[in-house]
Protein backbone atom coordinates (compact mmCIF):
# COMPACT_ATOMS: atom_id res chain seq x y z
CA UNK A 1 0.00 0.00 0.00
CA UNK A 2 1.01 3.73 -0.90
CA UNK A 3 1.69 5.54 2.12
CA UNK A 4 -0.51 7.78 0.99
CA UNK A 5 -3.39 5.70 0.95
CA UNK A 6 -2.94 5.19 5.01
CA UNK A 7 -5.25 7.34 7.04
CA UNK A 8 -3.48 8.95 9.34
CA UNK A 9 -5.65 9.14 13.19
CA UNK A 10 -3.93 11.71 15.45
CA UNK A 11 -4.77 10.67 18.92
CA UNK A 12 -6.13 13.34 21.31
CA UNK A 13 -3.22 13.91 23.78
CA UNK A 14 -0.77 14.79 20.62
CA UNK A 15 -2.93 18.41 21.01
CA UNK A 16 -3.53 18.32 24.78
CA UNK A 17 -7.33 19.83 25.89
CA UNK A 18 -6.45 23.44 25.02
CA UNK A 19 -4.87 22.45 21.96
CA UNK A 20 -8.30 20.29 20.96
CA UNK A 21 -10.71 22.74 22.24
CA UNK A 22 -9.02 25.28 19.86
CA UNK A 23 -8.70 22.80 16.71
CA UNK A 24 -12.66 21.80 17.30
CA UNK A 25 -14.24 25.16 17.74
CA UNK A 26 -11.76 26.94 15.11
CA UNK A 27 -13.75 29.13 12.45
CA UNK A 28 -17.26 29.26 14.47
CA UNK A 29 -19.10 31.99 12.29
CA UNK A 30 -21.72 33.63 14.82
CA UNK A 31 -25.28 34.62 13.29
CA UNK A 32 -27.55 35.81 16.39
CA UNK A 33 -27.08 39.49 17.11
CA UNK A 34 -27.64 38.16 20.87
CA UNK A 35 -24.22 36.59 20.89
CA UNK A 36 -21.91 39.14 22.18
CA UNK A 37 -19.11 36.74 22.97
CA UNK A 38 -18.95 33.06 22.00
CA UNK A 39 -16.41 30.81 22.58
CA UNK A 40 -12.87 31.50 24.17
CA UNK A 41 -13.57 33.03 27.72
CA UNK A 42 -14.55 31.99 30.97
CA UNK A 43 -18.55 32.78 30.13
CA UNK A 44 -20.20 33.24 26.71
CA UNK A 45 -22.00 37.05 26.97
CA UNK A 46 -25.44 36.68 25.51
CA UNK A 47 -27.65 39.52 25.20
CA UNK A 48 -31.20 39.79 27.36
CA UNK A 49 -33.96 38.95 24.86
CA UNK A 50 -36.07 41.99 23.56
CA UNK A 51 -38.94 43.64 25.80
CA UNK A 52 -42.28 41.17 26.28
CA UNK A 53 -39.41 38.38 25.26
CA UNK A 54 -38.68 35.05 27.38
CA UNK A 55 -35.74 33.11 26.92
CA UNK A 56 -36.31 29.23 26.92
CA UNK A 57 -33.68 27.04 27.97
CA UNK A 58 -33.29 23.15 27.57
CA UNK A 59 -30.50 20.06 27.37
CA UNK A 60 -30.65 17.09 25.43
CA UNK A 61 -27.93 14.23 26.60
CA UNK A 62 -26.87 11.21 24.58
CA UNK A 63 -24.59 8.43 25.39
CA UNK A 64 -22.80 6.08 23.50
CA UNK A 65 -24.46 2.21 23.75
CA UNK A 66 -27.79 4.15 25.16
CA UNK A 67 -28.67 6.47 22.63
CA UNK A 68 -26.64 5.80 19.65
CA UNK A 69 -24.45 2.76 18.43
CA UNK A 70 -21.37 3.66 16.51
CA UNK A 71 -21.07 1.18 14.76
CA UNK A 72 -23.43 2.23 12.12
CA UNK A 73 -23.91 5.87 13.34
CA UNK A 74 -21.82 8.22 11.23
CA UNK A 75 -20.16 10.41 13.43
CA UNK A 76 -20.81 13.46 11.43
CA UNK A 77 -24.73 12.50 11.53
CA UNK A 78 -24.53 11.81 15.48
CA UNK A 79 -23.53 15.19 15.74
CA UNK A 80 -25.98 17.08 13.42
CA UNK A 81 -28.56 15.05 15.65
CA UNK A 82 -27.45 16.35 18.76
CA UNK A 83 -28.21 19.69 17.85
CA UNK A 84 -30.82 18.77 16.25
CA UNK A 85 -33.35 17.44 18.95
CA UNK A 86 -31.99 20.01 21.44
CA UNK A 87 -33.48 22.66 18.89
CA UNK A 88 -36.78 20.67 18.43
CA UNK A 89 -37.40 20.96 22.17
CA UNK A 90 -37.30 24.48 21.68
CA UNK A 91 -39.70 24.43 18.63
CA UNK A 92 -42.15 22.56 20.67
CA UNK A 93 -42.39 25.40 23.14
CA UNK A 94 -43.70 27.71 20.21
CA UNK A 95 -39.82 29.06 20.31
CA UNK A 96 -37.02 30.26 17.72
CA UNK A 97 -33.06 28.78 19.17
CA UNK A 98 -30.19 31.14 19.23
CA UNK A 99 -27.39 29.58 21.01
CA UNK A 100 -25.94 26.03 22.05
CA UNK A 101 -23.13 24.67 24.31
CA UNK A 102 -21.97 21.71 23.64
CA UNK A 103 -19.95 19.45 25.95
CA UNK A 104 -18.48 15.95 25.19
CA UNK A 105 -16.84 13.27 27.58
CA UNK A 106 -14.53 11.27 25.43
CA UNK A 107 -12.66 8.17 25.92
CA UNK A 108 -8.68 8.14 24.26
CA UNK A 109 -9.75 5.69 22.00
CA UNK A 110 -11.02 8.26 20.24
CA UNK A 111 -8.97 10.20 17.61
CA UNK A 112 -8.75 13.83 16.88
CA UNK A 113 -10.27 12.81 13.23
CA UNK A 114 -13.03 11.03 14.75
CA UNK A 115 -13.78 14.47 17.06
CA UNK A 116 -13.57 16.39 13.58
CA UNK A 117 -16.61 14.51 11.64
CA UNK A 118 -18.77 15.12 14.85
CA UNK A 119 -17.47 18.96 15.05
CA UNK A 120 -19.09 19.03 11.39
CA UNK A 121 -22.20 17.50 12.46
CA UNK A 122 -22.56 20.08 14.85
CA UNK A 123 -21.66 22.84 13.05
CA UNK A 124 -23.86 22.42 9.86
CA UNK A 125 -26.94 21.67 12.03
CA UNK A 126 -25.83 25.26 14.01
CA UNK A 127 -25.55 26.54 10.65
CA UNK A 128 -29.29 24.99 9.29
CA UNK A 129 -30.90 26.13 12.58
CA UNK A 130 -28.91 29.48 12.85
CA UNK A 131 -27.81 28.15 16.39
CA UNK A 132 -24.53 29.71 17.33
CA UNK A 133 -22.10 27.44 19.15
CA UNK A 134 -21.16 29.61 22.09
CA UNK A 135 -18.90 27.13 24.32
CA UNK A 136 -19.22 23.91 25.96
CA UNK A 137 -16.88 21.56 28.33
CA UNK A 138 -13.75 18.89 27.21
CA UNK A 139 -13.12 16.06 29.50
CA UNK A 140 -11.92 12.14 29.15
CA UNK A 141 -13.92 9.66 29.98
CA UNK A 142 -12.97 5.62 30.96
CA UNK A 143 -14.99 4.27 28.14
CA UNK A 144 -17.60 5.81 25.53
CA UNK A 145 -18.76 9.28 24.33
CA UNK A 146 -21.48 11.13 25.85
CA UNK A 147 -22.12 14.42 24.11
CA UNK A 148 -24.11 17.03 26.17
CA UNK A 149 -26.32 19.87 24.48
CA UNK A 150 -27.56 22.46 25.89
CA UNK A 151 -29.67 24.81 24.19
CA UNK A 152 -30.71 28.54 24.63
CA UNK A 153 -33.92 30.17 22.47
CA UNK A 154 -36.46 33.10 22.84
CA UNK A 155 -39.97 33.66 22.08
CA UNK A 156 -42.67 36.24 22.48
CA UNK A 157 -43.92 35.51 25.98
CA UNK A 158 -47.42 35.09 25.20
CA UNK A 159 -46.22 32.85 22.54
CA UNK A 160 -45.23 30.19 24.17
CA UNK A 161 -47.10 26.49 24.08
CA UNK A 162 -46.84 24.21 27.18
CA UNK A 163 -48.11 21.05 27.30
CA UNK A 164 -50.91 22.11 29.16
CA UNK A 165 -53.24 24.39 27.63
CA UNK A 166 -55.16 21.84 25.43
CA UNK A 167 -58.95 22.75 26.12
CA UNK A 168 -62.13 19.78 24.75
CA UNK A 169 -63.22 20.26 21.65
CA UNK A 170 -59.38 21.76 20.32
CA UNK A 171 -58.34 19.36 16.94
CA UNK A 172 -55.02 17.10 17.75
CA UNK A 173 -52.82 17.82 14.76
CA UNK A 174 -49.15 16.59 14.18
CA UNK A 175 -46.38 17.52 11.69
CA UNK A 176 -44.90 14.97 9.36
CA UNK A 177 -44.97 11.13 9.61
CA UNK A 178 -44.69 9.04 12.07
CA UNK A 179 -42.50 5.91 12.96
CA UNK A 180 -39.99 6.49 10.25
CA UNK A 181 -37.43 6.58 12.92
CA UNK A 182 -38.26 3.72 14.45
CA UNK A 183 -38.51 1.53 10.63
CA UNK A 184 -34.49 3.01 10.40
CA UNK A 185 -33.58 1.75 13.97
CA UNK A 186 -34.84 -1.72 12.83
CA UNK A 187 -33.16 -1.91 9.63
CA UNK A 188 -29.71 -0.94 11.24
CA UNK A 189 -30.48 -3.06 14.29
CA UNK A 190 -31.21 -6.17 11.36
CA UNK A 191 -27.92 -5.03 9.57
CA UNK A 192 -25.77 -5.44 12.48
CA UNK A 193 -26.73 -8.73 13.77
CA UNK A 194 -26.03 -9.97 9.97
CA UNK A 195 -22.78 -8.25 9.54
CA UNK A 196 -21.74 -9.13 13.25
CA UNK A 197 -22.39 -13.09 11.83
CA UNK A 198 -21.02 -12.77 9.03
CA UNK A 199 -18.63 -10.07 8.34
CA UNK A 200 -18.24 -10.49 4.64
CA UNK A 201 -22.03 -9.99 4.24
CA UNK A 202 -23.01 -6.61 2.79
CA UNK A 203 -25.79 -4.97 4.78
CA UNK A 204 -29.10 -4.81 2.28
CA UNK A 205 -30.46 -0.82 2.48
CA UNK A 206 -31.02 0.33 -0.36
CA UNK A 207 -34.46 1.61 -1.49
CA UNK A 208 -34.85 2.61 2.45
CA UNK A 209 -33.38 6.48 2.22
CA UNK A 210 -36.33 7.82 3.55
CA UNK A 211 -36.20 5.85 7.50
CA UNK A 212 -32.46 6.17 7.63
CA UNK A 213 -32.70 9.39 6.89
CA UNK A 214 -35.37 10.06 9.79
CA UNK A 215 -33.04 7.82 12.70
CA UNK A 216 -29.55 9.10 11.67
CA UNK A 217 -30.27 12.74 10.90
CA UNK A 218 -34.02 14.04 12.30
CA UNK A 219 -34.79 17.15 11.28
CA UNK A 220 -36.26 20.09 13.81
CA UNK A 221 -39.81 21.58 13.09
CA UNK A 222 -38.67 24.65 12.81
CA UNK A 223 -40.67 25.19 9.67
CA UNK A 224 -43.65 24.16 11.36
CA UNK A 225 -42.91 27.13 14.06
CA UNK A 226 -42.49 29.58 11.26
CA UNK A 227 -45.43 28.52 9.66
CA UNK A 228 -47.72 29.52 13.46
CA UNK A 229 -45.89 32.73 13.00
CA UNK A 230 -46.96 33.37 9.65
CA UNK A 231 -50.28 32.26 10.06
CA UNK A 232 -50.86 33.64 13.49
CA UNK A 233 -52.54 30.95 14.53
CA UNK A 234 -50.56 29.86 18.41
CA UNK A 235 -51.30 25.96 19.16
CA UNK A 236 -52.96 25.73 22.69
CA UNK A 237 -50.45 22.84 23.63
CA UNK A 238 -47.51 21.33 22.12
CA UNK A 239 -44.85 18.54 22.69
CA UNK A 240 -42.41 17.01 20.49
CA UNK A 241 -42.37 13.30 19.78
CA UNK A 242 -39.28 11.72 20.94
CA UNK A 243 -40.78 8.89 22.58
CA UNK A 244 -44.01 7.90 20.24
CA UNK A 245 -47.26 9.57 19.44
CA UNK A 246 -49.05 7.12 22.14
CA UNK A 247 -47.03 8.47 25.38
CA UNK A 248 -46.80 12.24 23.98
CA UNK A 249 -50.63 12.44 23.84
CA UNK A 250 -50.60 11.08 27.64
CA UNK A 251 -48.34 13.53 28.78
CA UNK A 252 -50.38 16.16 26.92
CA UNK A 253 -53.95 15.12 28.00
CA UNK A 254 -52.18 14.29 31.20
CA UNK A 255 -50.83 18.03 31.90
CA UNK A 256 -53.91 19.45 30.38
CA UNK A 257 -56.76 17.40 32.44
CA UNK A 258 -58.41 16.14 29.54
CA UNK A 259 -59.37 13.35 27.40
CA UNK A 260 -58.93 12.60 23.98
CA UNK A 261 -59.77 10.64 20.68
CA UNK A 262 -56.85 9.49 18.88
CA UNK A 263 -58.29 8.38 14.89
CA UNK A 264 -55.85 5.37 14.34
CA UNK A 265 -56.53 5.59 10.36
CA UNK A 266 -55.47 9.29 10.39
CA UNK A 267 -52.03 8.99 11.83
CA UNK A 268 -49.85 9.83 9.03
CA UNK A 269 -47.26 6.57 7.92
CA UNK A 270 -44.92 7.05 5.07
CA UNK A 271 -44.84 4.05 2.82
CA UNK A 272 -41.31 3.02 3.47
CA UNK A 273 -42.24 2.55 7.46
CA UNK A 274 -45.41 0.63 6.15
CA UNK A 275 -42.91 -1.80 3.95
CA UNK A 276 -40.25 -2.12 6.98
CA UNK A 277 -43.44 -3.00 9.17
CA UNK A 278 -45.15 -5.71 7.23
CA UNK A 279 -41.69 -7.21 6.12
CA UNK A 280 -41.18 -7.54 10.38
CA UNK A 281 -44.87 -8.78 10.69
CA UNK A 282 -45.71 -5.47 12.50
CA UNK A 283 -48.99 -3.38 12.02
CA UNK A 284 -47.39 -0.19 11.12
CA UNK A 285 -49.53 1.58 13.26
CA UNK A 286 -47.67 0.20 16.05
CA UNK A 287 -44.80 1.56 14.56
CA UNK A 288 -46.39 5.13 14.16
CA UNK A 289 -47.65 5.21 18.08
CA UNK A 290 -44.68 3.33 19.98
CA UNK A 291 -41.57 3.91 17.60
CA UNK A 292 -40.27 7.32 19.34
CA UNK A 293 -37.53 9.17 17.91
CA UNK A 294 -39.54 11.00 15.34
CA UNK A 295 -39.16 14.56 16.41
CA UNK A 296 -42.28 15.82 14.59
CA UNK A 297 -44.68 18.00 16.77
CA UNK A 298 -47.93 16.66 18.33
CA UNK A 299 -50.40 19.67 19.24
CA UNK A 300 -53.50 21.15 19.80
CA UNK A 301 -55.65 24.18 18.20
CA UNK A 302 -58.92 25.55 18.52
CA UNK A 303 -60.78 24.25 15.28
CA UNK A 304 -61.51 28.04 14.08
CA UNK A 305 -57.28 28.37 13.17
CA UNK A 306 -57.54 24.97 11.48
CA UNK A 307 -58.26 27.44 8.10
CA UNK A 308 -55.90 30.04 8.95
CA UNK A 309 -53.18 27.98 8.62
CA UNK A 310 -51.01 28.99 5.61
CA UNK A 311 -49.26 25.86 3.96
CA UNK A 312 -51.87 23.42 6.03
CA UNK A 313 -50.58 20.44 4.15
CA UNK A 314 -48.04 20.67 6.53
CA UNK A 315 -49.90 19.42 9.30
CA UNK A 316 -52.36 16.43 9.79
CA UNK A 317 -55.43 16.35 12.23
CA UNK A 318 -55.25 13.17 14.04
CA UNK A 319 -58.01 13.60 16.45
CA UNK A 320 -59.75 15.36 19.16
CA UNK A 321 -59.62 16.66 22.65
CA UNK A 322 -62.18 15.48 25.03
CA UNK A 323 -63.46 16.22 28.42
CA UNK A 324 -61.37 14.10 30.73
CA UNK A 325 -63.85 11.75 32.09
CA UNK A 326 -64.42 10.65 28.09
CA UNK A 327 -60.30 9.12 28.76
CA UNK A 328 -57.18 9.06 26.19
CA UNK A 329 -59.11 6.49 23.78
CA UNK A 330 -58.11 5.16 20.54
CA UNK A 331 -60.76 4.73 17.77
CA UNK A 332 -58.88 1.42 15.88
CA UNK A 333 -59.19 0.59 12.48
CA UNK A 334 -62.47 -1.71 12.91
CA UNK A 335 -63.89 1.05 14.34
CA UNK A 336 -63.68 0.01 18.43
CA UNK A 337 -63.13 2.60 21.00
CA UNK A 338 -59.90 1.37 23.44
CA UNK A 339 -58.24 3.18 25.73
CA UNK A 340 -55.19 4.44 23.99
CA UNK A 341 -52.04 1.93 25.88
CA UNK A 342 -48.53 3.75 26.30
CA UNK A 343 -46.25 0.14 24.70
CA UNK A 344 -42.70 0.08 25.83
CA UNK A 345 -40.13 -1.87 23.18
CA UNK A 346 -38.12 -3.66 25.21
CA UNK A 347 -35.36 -5.77 24.10
CA UNK A 348 -34.37 -3.67 20.51
CA UNK A 349 -34.63 0.13 21.55
CA UNK A 350 -32.37 1.12 24.85
CA UNK A 351 -33.80 4.41 26.07
P1 LIG B 1 -12.58 26.65 31.67
O1 LIG B 1 -11.43 25.87 32.21
O2 LIG B 1 -12.62 28.10 32.09
O3 LIG B 1 -13.89 25.94 31.85
P2 LIG B 1 -12.11 25.57 29.08
O4 LIG B 1 -10.67 25.46 28.84
O5 LIG B 1 -12.87 24.35 29.50
O6 LIG B 1 -12.34 26.76 30.11
O7 LIG B 1 -12.82 26.18 27.79
C1 LIG B 1 -12.28 27.27 27.10
C2 LIG B 1 -13.31 27.81 26.14
O8 LIG B 1 -13.64 26.80 25.17
C3 LIG B 1 -14.62 28.20 26.79
O9 LIG B 1 -15.15 29.29 26.07
C4 LIG B 1 -15.49 26.98 26.59
O10 LIG B 1 -16.85 27.32 26.59
C5 LIG B 1 -15.01 26.48 25.23
N1 LIG B 1 -15.13 25.02 25.06
C6 LIG B 1 -14.54 24.05 25.79
N2 LIG B 1 -14.86 22.82 25.34
C7 LIG B 1 -15.68 23.02 24.29
C8 LIG B 1 -16.36 22.15 23.39
N3 LIG B 1 -16.28 20.82 23.48
N4 LIG B 1 -17.13 22.70 22.42
C9 LIG B 1 -17.25 24.05 22.33
N5 LIG B 1 -16.63 24.91 23.12
C10 LIG B 1 -15.85 24.41 24.10
MG1 LIG C 1 -14.31 24.04 31.03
Amino acid sequence: MEEADVKKYTEISKLGEFGLIKHLTDKIELLQPSTLKGVGDDAAVIAPPAAGEVMLLSTDMMAEGIHFELTYTPLRHLGYKTVAVNVSDICAMNGEPTQVVVSIAVSNQYSVESLDEIYKGIKFACKEYKVDLVGGDTTSSRSGLVIDVTILGKAPKEKVVYRNGAKPGDLLCVSGDLGASYAGLLLLEHARKAVGADPAKKPELQGYGYVLQKQLMPRARVDIVEMFRASDVVPTSMIDISDGLASEIHHICNASQTGCLLEELKVPIHEETTKVAKENGVPPSLFALSGGEDYELLFTINPADLKKLKEAGMITVIGEILPAEDGIMIAAKDGKMHPLAVQGWDGLKAK
